[in-house]
């Protein structure tokens, strides 16, 4: 069973809910896929090693081949190749890895380079918490790579935990749609219900079955609530808006840690979403 924990907006409390959810569980595993912004090791303080560099193929272009037809700077729609008079200049950058440059070249004198752009760690010593993290390097614009070069290390044969980015573009898409079930961590306000709306909408567009955490309960209104009984959505749990678990936080301990209480309610998760996902196969 793979769980993304997701939101349509950082800042929901996403990583605290994966942490959480994940030292609750006994032999599980848990990918922070945040590459941009991997925080969850803040809180766990793991010794990580690397385990992988993760590459992508850019074009390398044999000058003295190239005919200036100029078809793969006309092809690269990321700008990445530019025609000049006398010269094709990469930006290698800006390269998603395509290859399709290469094929078009008639000369075929362009050949792919690997460039690294982003490294894959997890935690050294042996434990009950298995912890992988994905990292973009600081200036790099490609995350998907680094996140599918992440999720080759899933053990299919336990719980996994990937604690996904935030919003809803490719990055994030790319870890909803590896997940069998996406728990929305949100608050009930008019930007987090706005948010949660856009998140919920790309689960039912990737027929991935979703439920709500509700963090910061007690603040805002009753529209997340509302919207999900409505939907039948089910609200897998809620964190109250308490000084105690807020104090934590900002120590950067896991709530769970400090309040022993908490891990039973982090428990009834799986097993609400095994009967979810159960019932919606007809098992
Ligand atoms: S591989 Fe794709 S993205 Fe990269 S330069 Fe070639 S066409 Fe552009
Ligand atoms: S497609 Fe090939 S031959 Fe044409 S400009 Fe590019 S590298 Fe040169």
């Amino acid at each position: 069973m793979k769980i993304a924990i997701a939101s349509g907006k950082g800042g929901t409390g996403k990583t605290t809910v994966a942490v959480n959810f994940a030292l609750a569980l006994e032999d599980v595993q848990l990918f922070d896929c945040d590459v941009e912004e991997p925080n969850c090791n803040l809180f766990l303080g793991f010794d990580l090693e690397p385990v992988e560099e993760v590459t992508c193929l850019v074009p390398e272009i044999n000058p003295d081949w190239c005919t200036l037809c100029k078809n793969c700077a006309s092809f690269c729609k990321y700008n990445a190749l530019a025609a000049l008079p006398n010269k094709i200049l990469s930006f290698p950058s800006l390269c998603h890895g395509c290859g399709g440059c290469r094929h078009v070249c008639p000369a075929e004198s362009i050949e792919e380079k690997p460039r690294p752009i982003g490294m894959i760690e997890k935690t050294s010593s042996k434990n009950s918490l298995t912890f992988f993290r994905g990292i973009l390097d600081i200036g790099e614009v490609m995350a998907t790579p680094v996140i599918r070069a992440l999720q080759r290390h899933i053990d299919e044969s336990r719980p996994v935990i990937l604690d996904s980015p935030p919003g809803t573009a490719c990055p994030a898409l790319a870890v909803m749609g590896c997940a069998d079930y996406c728990v929305l961590v949100t608050e009930s306000t008019p930007f987090g219900f706005h948010d949660f709306l856009l998140a919920l909408e790309a689960t039912r567009a990737l027929k991935v079955p979703a439920g709500v955490v509700l963090n910061r309960d007690g603040i805002g209104d009753s529209r997340v609530e509302d919207f999900c009984r409505a939907e039948g959505i089910p609200i897998l749990l809620r964190i109250p808006d308490e000084r105690m678990i807020a104090r934590l936080y900002s120590e950067g301990i896991p709530f769970i840690k400090e309040m022993p209480e908490w891990k039973e309610k982090f428990k009834n998760i799986l097993k609400t979403i095994n009967t979810v996902t159960c019932k919606s196969k007809g098992v």
